[in-house]
């Protein structure tokens, strides 16, 4: 294993130009050793620490110049314990069902479908119960889901590959729909993927992508602060920049919307009184209902040109 980090240009127009440091956080990852690093990628410490993003000159994404290599990044994924869901459950099922309404606006839900890390397949639920695809091609490295995962499609046909980008034995042109929520903003190479994804499509096939988006109301409040600098993602997309990069991997974008991100407000209730140093076990269960906030995020569709 390497342990000095990859120096990389921009991955939507591999332009050259020196870019500027436009946000770093106190302590920069850039100048910590891979080693030192861990415990802040596995969130032992509170301190907040990320690579620098740069904002390229060309095409205005935001990325960092510097980041792990993707042998770095295969080891961390795989030393990671499996997500363990901090929101509750029913916030996370309102959240994905967001996501769905947007898919349904505009795609048949007909033909193959692919979902690039469904988890346990909260969004995947939806598609098994209201739309009609016949085969489901759910990429999702973590095993400990599959039996959850395997229920999500209820009596569809359905294939799990444990690779995440493992799309050679998906037949090309088949799928009607594809889905990556919360995938690409951790990829080093996101054009490669978006490609590759591409094949597997039906001319007239959606894609549904969900992402941060670096120009939200959110960001400008909290600055360096905010969540989505964190080493986990190597760029972060706003509309303007997602437009190109799928552009340039051969699709037009059908729509971007914000989307809600749902939370039960004795969750946040419980936070914001920790914020003011009141330490709470539970809060009255008249405040167990979900509310939704727009959080920064973007949901896109796209289609192949
Ligand atoms: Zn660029």
């Amino acid at each position: 294993m390497t342990q000095s980090y990859l120096h990389r240009d921009c991955p939507i127009c591999q332009s050259k130009t020196k870019s500027v440091n436009e946000v770093s956080s106190l302590q920069r990852a850039e100048d910590l050793s891979y080693e030192s690093l861990i415990p802040y990628w596995n969130g032992f410490f509170k301190e907040k620490i990320f690579f620098s993003y740069a904002r390229c000159e060309e095409c205005a994404l935001l990325f960092a110049p510097i980041f792990y290599d993707l042998d770095q990044l295969g080891a961390l994924y795989e030393q990671m314990s499996p997500n363990m869901d901090l929101v509750p459950m029913a916030a996370l099922v309102k959240t994905q069902r967001g996501y769905f309404e947007e898919l349904k606006k505009f795609s048949t839900l007909k033909n193959g479908y692919i979902e690039i890390g469904p988890d346990i397949g909260i969004f995947t639920e939806n598609c098994s119960r209201e739309g009609e695809f016949n085969n489901y091609w759910l990429c999702e490295p973590n095993r400990e889901v599959a039996g959850a995962l395997a229920k999500s499609v209820g009596h569809n046909q359905f294939t799990i590959i444990e690779d995440m980008f493992g799309f050679s034995q998906i037949p090309d042109h088949s799928a009607g729909a594809a889905v990556m929520i919360q995938v690409l903003d951790h990829l080093l190479d996101p054009i490669a993927t978006l490609t590759e994804l591409r094949a597997k499509l039906m001319p007239d096939a959606k894609l549904l992508i969900v992402t941060h988006n670096e120009k939200s109301l959110l960001r400008k409040i909290v600055g360096w602060r905010w969540p989505a600098f964190c080493l986990q993602h190597p760029q972060i997309y706003n509309p303007n920049s997602i437009t190109k990069l799928l552009e340039k991997s051969g699709y037009k974008v059908t729509s971007i919307e914000k989307t809600r991100n749902y939370f039960e407000f004795s969750f946040l209730l419980k936070h914001l009184l920790w914020a003011f140093g009141i330490k709470v076990k539970s809060v009255p269960s008249i405040f167990n209902f979900t509310i939704g906030l727009k959080l920064g995020n973007i949901v896109t569709i796209a289609t192949p040109r």
